[in-house]
């Protein structure tokens, strides 16, 4: 399997290149140059399978060629080494609860695999790998942990000033050891622009070898696919008469690369009807369903704050998977864009109605899900983050006041002292390079 740049201009590269890279030499993202389909036999038991089988067999279609298969089994056993519940909210529609992990968000999953796989291609003696994510809220703690301690590999998490709870922030900065939090004087997107800075900047190339961690590497992107397949195959264990390749999938969408993993899981032959796009009022991505124009916009902050992305970085793949077609975007999407009243209005409501506990990024696809569904159809929406780590939100809407889990207790314990820094290169720089 080799990657291509979505760019055009870099030449293609392999798994190890496309992981310890992040981003093409020429500013695109990497796509797999072919998405194998996976054989219809496959759909016939999978009602029977386990998350890490159904995960191994969806690995080796893509990577099998790439990482032997003993090894990859391993990492996929170790990556979902949590439960992934189909939970009936209503009679029409399921939530696929991803945020069982160790930093109670889907973004475990991502993280997990791409440490493994950095690590499958780190050998003693290699120079050290410096890994950089840009967190709006859930990355950076989840790849601060899935890297916490991993030889050869230091983490350098960047986050906005502004807009990340208490315990998002102490899920990376209570962390020490190999994991540097760095804190920006700016918002996400300013984040997100620095990381890409400092990849395609010749002097720190040449000096270290850097590598992102955010959905712009691939391998964020690839397990992600895993769960919908997963997700699918509950759902014709729940049901009795499902009905497949009817099933709609509802995705909470801030950088876009689970809406990605969900395409790309499509492609390769998940018998879905098409997907929904759930947007808070940071909606660049579902105006751009709707009204055929893209425009970037400055985020604002709103209670589903790990979606406050006002351009997100996939938004070049999923062009790329229709082929820049809006026409043909639209067949397979519908969009929609919530305020924080509209999202916590269906907080409410389903906690009164029967006591399930949302999360404001899963009920914001939960929404957009109930709008879109027809009469006959069935729907899945991904519930991306435990309830507990939004407890403000959550009891505003609900009243429900979060009991404390493990993570929340985790005191912060800096053990770096933590950088604030303007959102320029050169200051990005500084620290990069002279980290200890
Ligand atoms: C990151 C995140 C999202 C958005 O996912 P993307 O892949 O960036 O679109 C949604 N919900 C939660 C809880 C998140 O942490």
């Amino acid at each position: 399997m080799q990657f291509y740049s979505t760019n055009g201009l870099s030449p293609n590269a392999s798994l190890e290149e496309v992981v310890m890279t992040g981003l093409a030499p020429d500013g695109g993202l990497y796509m797999p140059e072919r998405i194998p389909v996976i054989p219809r036999a496959f759909f016939n038991n999978i009602s029977e399978m386990s998350v890490s089988d159904i995960a191994y067999i969806v690995a080796t279609t893509v990577l099998g060629d790439v990482i032997d298969a003993a090894e990859l089994k391993q990492i996929v056993f170790d990556t979902f080494s949590f439960e992934i519940p189909l939970r009936k909210i209503d009679s029409d529609i399921y939530a696929l609860e991803l945020f069982h992990g160790p930093t109670l968000a889907f973004k475990d999953v991502g993280a997990r695999f791409l440490a493994r796989i950095i690590s499958h291609f780190t050998r003693p003696g290699d120079k050290e790998v410096n890994v950089l994510v840009a967190t709006s809220g859930d990355s950076g703690g989840a790849v601060a942990t899935g890297f916490h301690k991993v030889p050869g590999v230091k983490v350098f998490v960047l986050y906005p000033e502004r807009g990340l709870t208490a315990m998002q922030r102490n899920q990376f900065t209570s962390l020490g050891d190999n994991v540097y939090p760095i804190e920006i004087m700016g918002n996400f997107d300013d984040c997100q622009r620095l990381v890409k800075e400092a990849f395609v900047d010749k002097r720190l190339r040449e000096e270290m070898n850097i590598t992102s961690a955010n959905s712009i590497n691939v391998c964020r992107l690839l397990p992600q696919m895993f769960y919908y397949f997963y997700g699918y195959s509950q759902f014709l264990r729940n049901e009795d008469n499902p009905n497949p390749g009817k099933v709609v999938i509802s995705v909470p969408c801030g950088n876009l690369g689970n809406l990605t993993a969900g395409l790309l899981a499509m492609r390769m032959g998940l018998p879905v009807s098409r997907f929904v796009a759930a947007n808070n009022t940071n909606n660049s991505f579902t105006r751009y369903i709707n009204e055929g124009i893209y425009e970037p916009m400055k985020p604002v902050r709103t209670i589903a704050c790990a979606m406050d992305v006002g351009n997100p970085s996939n938004f070049s793949r999923i062009l790329d998977i229709f082929g820049g077609d809006h026409e043909k975007i639209r067949q397979t999407l519908s969009g929609y864009s919530f305020t924080d009243e509209e999202i916590s209005e269906s907080m409410r409501e389903i906690y009164q109605r029967d006591g399930y506990v949302m999360d404001p990024h899963g009920a914001t696809a939960y929404r957009a899900l109930r709008r879109d569904l027809k009469p006959g159809e069935k729907g899945i929406f991904l519930a991306t983050a435990h309830p507990s780590k939004f407890p403000h939100a959550v009891g505003q809407a609900t009243g429900v006041r979060q009991k404390e889990n493990q993570v929340t207790r985790s005191r912060v314990t800096e053990h770096h002292p933590t950088p604030r820094i303007t959102p320029s290169l050169p200051a990005l720089k500084k620290i990069l390079l002279t980290a200890t």
